[in-house]
């Protein structure tokens, strides 16, 4: 899926600037309606740069989750007994995958008592 995602934006890509150059080549030549495809092409162009510059900033969100995940993850493992968080609520131990980051915190989901809060502060892993 994100494979294709990127397939597909190279392609769209590669079809705006082609746009470009036929556009340009257009609007060079001589000939009114020469121009208005010219104009046209540019503006298909353009159009396609609106939607990859938008999906680019929801590619960009993607990776930054996952690999925020990946220090959870890594802090988790690496300095265990130092960084060991428990429940708020219970204070059972909580474990990596009781954690979920999400866009400017991390949400905690307790396995023993089933509350589910948002840490206030991040931790520093
Ligand atoms: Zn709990």
């Amino acid at each position: 899926m994100n494979e294709m995602n990127r397939i597909a934006y190279v392609l769209v890509l590669i079809l705006a600037i082609f746009l470009i150059l036929m556009g340009g080549i257009f609007m060079i030549a001589s000939g009114i309606e020469n121009i208005v495809t010219g104009v046209a092409m540019l503006g298909v162009a353009a159009i396609l740069f609106f939607f990859l510059y938008r999906s680019e900033r929801i590619e960009a969100s993607r990776p930054r989750l996952i690999s925020q995940t990946f220090n959870v993850k890594m802090g988790g493992s690496g300095q265990l007994e130092q960084k060991r968080l428990t429940c708020r609520s219970c204070g059972a131990p909580l474990e990596d995958k009781d954690l979920k980051v999400v866009q400017g915190g991390v949400v905690v989901t307790c396995p023993y008592c089933g509350s589910v809060y948002a840490l206030e502060e991040a931790p520093k892993w």
